[in-house]
């Protein structure tokens, strides 16, 4: 077997021990690795019925099949714990160097458990573990703990994932950082690196990745590398995912004042186009990336000058739009400061939008905001919040928990208006004028996501009626949700998918290339199907029931107020219509209960058991 080193590294923080557990290649192949491979272990690692925030949650890393090789696109890793924000999985994924890093370590994967008397940073010197003092650091904003840990071990080449104070505070949808920009954004995981005084992990690698076939993983490399500077990703290339705003607003897709709205006025403002004029300063590359999607933008001028990030569509729509907020340079200085604290942008950005509604409503006045006057539009507000629910100050306290957490402290009603599901706050396209895409939020395992069902592909592409809830979904759904795991698991990125010309022929391909292991597509789709039971295993197991399959009160009981849908409905029959069509195609019960047979077919019989070694 090449490119897997078959080897696990636990990490006993407690203890300040680690040892080594191999991993046979049917088992790799079984769940891939990335995302497959990571629920895994959490399955295996966490106790069941943990508090996410307590010593007994476990965190899993692991990377792609294909880190550390030549293929594009394909340094990533992924991280799962029970999340803070939803008590369900949390699996978030971030990409480059430190993914490779990882793998030229020696380990396909870590398992981080316990909770260290005093802030740690653990350092993976290839063979060896070193626990550190990480005192001095706790406190410090990512990028400033990215270069402190980097000068210490005094090797360019060790990279550092690290949370800032975000995490140390325990705010519960706080991300993990490395490689100075890139994020572990969702669920929370953030918040247990910081509940277990875990400030970082620096690895150094420096082993070479054998292949099993160089030169014809070399070949077929070059050809995808090429395919990727056509025209599928050429958006990407010049104005990264944020050249998707006029096109989102135009069709009505754009979610505005938290939901209130799907069409956002100043869209021309905070597009794409405006931003390469006025704000772009250049794209970057996760390492191994012919794409370049990373649009790096600096403000010039004015209050925010010098504020420099990288921005894509979601965290633009979730600190833009969402909040009413047009101003680009505000965008940008909010955006910054959830990178320095460690805070994904999209729950951030959801979660004040809830707050601002608040305010409009007149459930909040000024002497429950410190006197911030949150209504929709104001950036300045906006960017105070930020600093508040980092360093969980005033308000910013409350807004720590997430909107689901807050609205039902809160009350008055305002639970209606809270725009999550499962806790997790909605990405930032329409559920309501996307059918297909609103049953993938509402079954999705980690809560609202796209990217773990890409069901608004179909919705989108036009090959089903997007404004239609109907009997098929499901089916459409399922197979969707299967391919992101797949993909989540080779890690490949999502933004180079639509340059295979046959994704699963091509995907085994390469797997067999690099590790030389053979896989039939059968089985590649198997593991995604295995994949995403696995994870509605693990809710299941953490008390999960029908009723958290499901989607915020504006969404199912208000129409379109505007945009080429206005007057579309989804019913909360039509929900329930989909959702049980789903289970269907799941091969679930009716109360989405995964069945004994099922279990069986998908070669998981040993959950309950350690049958590892
Ligand atoms: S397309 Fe973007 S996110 Fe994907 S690997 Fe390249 S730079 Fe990273």
């Amino acid at each position: 077997m090449d490119a897997y080193t078959g080897r696990v590294l636990h990490v006993d923080l407690g203890r300040r021990e680690s040892h080594v557990e191999v991993l046979e290649p049917d088992f790799l192949q079984k769940y891939l690795g990335g995302v497959g491979l990571a629920t895994r272990l959490l399955v295996d690692n966490a106790e069941p019925g943990c508090d996410p925030l307590g010593e007994e949650n476990a965190i899993a890393i692991a990377v792609g099949a294909l880190a550390g090789t030549m293929v594009p696109c394909s340094g990533k890793h992924a991280l799962a714990a029970k999340s803070p924000l939803t008590g369900f999985i949390g699996d978030s994924l971030s990409s480059s160097y430190w993914s490779h890093t990882l793998r030229r370590a020696g380990y396909d994967a870590m398992v981080i458990t316990g909770k260290a008397a005093e802030p740690t940073y653990v350092f993976v010197d290839n063979e060896y573990v070193l626990f550190r003092d990480a005192e001095a650091l706790w406190g410090k904003e990512s990028f400033a703990t990215e270069e402190a840990i980097r000068a210490e071990i005094g090797d360019i080449r060790a990279r550092v994932s690290c949370i800032g104070v975000a995490g140390e505070k325990l705010v519960r949808y706080a991300c993990v950082s490395n490689d100075r920009g890139r994020q572990a954004g969702r669920t929370g995981v953030g918040a247990v690196w910081g509940s277990k005084n875990l400030k970082a992990i620096a690895v150094r690698g420096t082993q070479p990745v054998a292949v099993a076939d160089l030169e014809g993983l070399n070949e077929l490399s070059l050809d995808l590398g090429e395919r990727a500077q056509g025209l599928p990703t050429a958006k990407y290339r010049v104005m990264g995912t944020v050249g998707n705003v006029l096109t989102l607003n135009r069709l009505g897709l754009l979610p505005t004042r938290n939901f209130r709205n799907s069409v956002f006025e100043s869209a021309e403002e905070i597009s794409g186009e405006y931003m390469q004029s006025h704000f772009k300063e250049k794209a970057v590359a996760c390492s191994g990336c012919p794409i370049a999607c990373e649009q790096v933008v600096r403000v010039r001028e004015g209050p925010y000058e010098g504020a420099r990030v990288s921005v894509d569509y979601e965290t633009l729509y979730a600190l833009g739009p969402c909040c009413g907020i047009g101003d680009f340079p505000g965008i940008i200085k909010a955006a910054e400061l959830c990178d320095r604290y460690g805070l994904d942008t999209m729950s951030t950005g959801v979660t004040i939008a809830w707050a601002m509604e608040c305010y409009e409503e007149g459930i909040f006045t000024a002497s429950d905001t410190d006197g911030l006057e949150l209504n929709f539009g104001n950036h300045e507000a906006s960017v105070a919040l930020i600093e508040r629910i980092a360093l969980r100050e005033g308000i910013g306290d409350l807004l720590a928990q997430g909107s689901k957490r807050a609205s039902e402290q809160v009350g008055q009603g305002s639970e209606k208006f809270a725009m999550q599901s499962k806790g997790l706050e909605l990405p930032g396209y329409e559920p309501r004028g996307l059918k297909t895409y609103a049953l993938g939020l509402a079954v999705g395992t980690r809560g609202a996501c796209h990217n773990r069902s890409l069901a608004y592909e179909p919705d989108m592409k036009g090959q089903v009626d997007r404004l239609k809830a109907e009997k098929g979904r499901g089916q459409i759904a399922r197979e969707y949700e299967d391919l992101a795991a797949v993909l989540d698991s080779l890690m490949f990125c999502k933004f180079i998918r639509g340059c295979f010309n046959d994704f699963h022929e091509e995907a085994v391909e390469f797997y067999r290339l690099a590790t030389g292991l053979d896989l039939t597509v059968e089985e590649l789709k198997q593991v995604g199907e295995r994949v995403c039971n696995l994870k509605k295993y693990f809710n299941i197991r953490e008390g999960w029931s029908k009723e958290d399959d499901w989607l915020p009160a504006r969404i199912l009981g208000e129409p379109l107020p505007d945009g080429s849908g206005q007057g579309t409905t989804l019913a909360p029959e039509e929900l329930r219509l989909m959702i049980d069509d789903y289970y269907e195609a799941r091969g679930w019960t009716e109360d989405g209960q995964i069945p004994p047979e099922k279990i069986a077919e998908l070669g998981l019989e040993d959950l309950t058991q350690k049958a590892r070694q």
